[in-house]
């Protein structure tokens, strides 16, 4: 018998869009995902908007809640915020709080987290293959780097009663299946057919879902192929394909994970 999830877990899309033309045109806009498990908070891969985004007043959510700023890679759609959200965090960093996590090419030759905010959150770490970063009352887990030009890292987070999984932008490699189990499985789908080997297809998502069997998966992070090949139906597709309820994010969206996870 699965456990249920505590009240308050949830996936808060500031964005289901991705890629660099749905980044330029914000057909969707690229704000990230906010996850929240066990009473920790996260905010992963704040792209361009972000911190308008959170700020919306639909969503009204409060960066100073924030337990981590954690990029999966440091292209712009995933990045373009970071220094906006790590100053709204930290109060302009006037309060030393909060943790950001991301890999070591984020901070080095060409970075994209400035060096003059770098001592407002409480601490930096740098994501590695393997690493296990204790957040709260949950982990955050990098097993393995992706298949991605820039170094990428997928996410697992654990908490006491659900795992969520994250796979960032990647091509498709087998490992992928054992990496990523968990109860929730958020994947980057940019491209509806395949068109590289460094971004998920749709088919390649499917592949993964049907691997790794999660109880809820989430399409997410849409290219414009994706975006007008109506990712809902896509969704629906992958459901019945698969048996595993898939549903494609949409921007502003608020999954409440005990509703979402709830058997019928
Ligand atoms: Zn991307
Ligand atoms: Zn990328």
């Amino acid at each position: 018998m699965p456990t249920p999830p505590s009240a308050g877990d949830q996936l808060v899309f500031l964005g289901s869009g991705g890629g660099r033309m749905t980044t330029a045109t914000q057909l969707r806009a690229t704000g990230g995902l906010w996850v929240s498990l066990d009473g920790t908070t996260l905010h992963i891969d704040p792209g361009p908007g972000a911190l308008v985004h959170c700020r919306a007043k639909d969503l009204a959510l409060d960066p100073t809640r924030l337990d981590a700023i954690v990029l999966t890679h440091k292209h712009l759609d995933h990045a373009g915020d970071v220094n906006a959200m790590i100053e709204a965090m930290t109060e302009g960093g006037t309060k030393h709080r909060g943790l950001v996590l991301a890999p070591s090419d984020a901070y080095e030759e060409d970075p994209v987290i400035l060096q003059y905010v770098r001592g407002y959150p409480a601490a930096t770490g740098i994501l590695e293959p393997g690493g296990r970063y204790p957040l709260g009352a949950v982990t955050l887990e990098t097993p393995l780097r992706l298949r991605h030009p820039v170094e990428t890292y997928g996410l697992r987070l654990v908490g006491s009663r659900l795992t969520v999984s994250l796979i960032a932008c990647t091509g498709y490699f087998p490992e992928l299946e054992e990496a990523f189990r968990g109860d929730v499985l958020v994947l980057n789908v940019v491209f509806h057919h395949r068109r590289d080997e460094i971004h998920l297809c749709l088919e390649d998502a499917e592949r993964l879902i049907a691997a790794i069997r999660p109880r809820l998966a989430v399409l997410t992070h849409f290219g414009m192929t994706m975006i007008r090949a109506r990712p809902w139906e896509l969704a629906d597709r992958v459901s019945q394909a698969t048996g595993i309820k898939t549903l494609a994010a949409r921007d502003h969206q608020r999954l409440d994970l005990a509703k979402a996870l709830a058997p019928g």
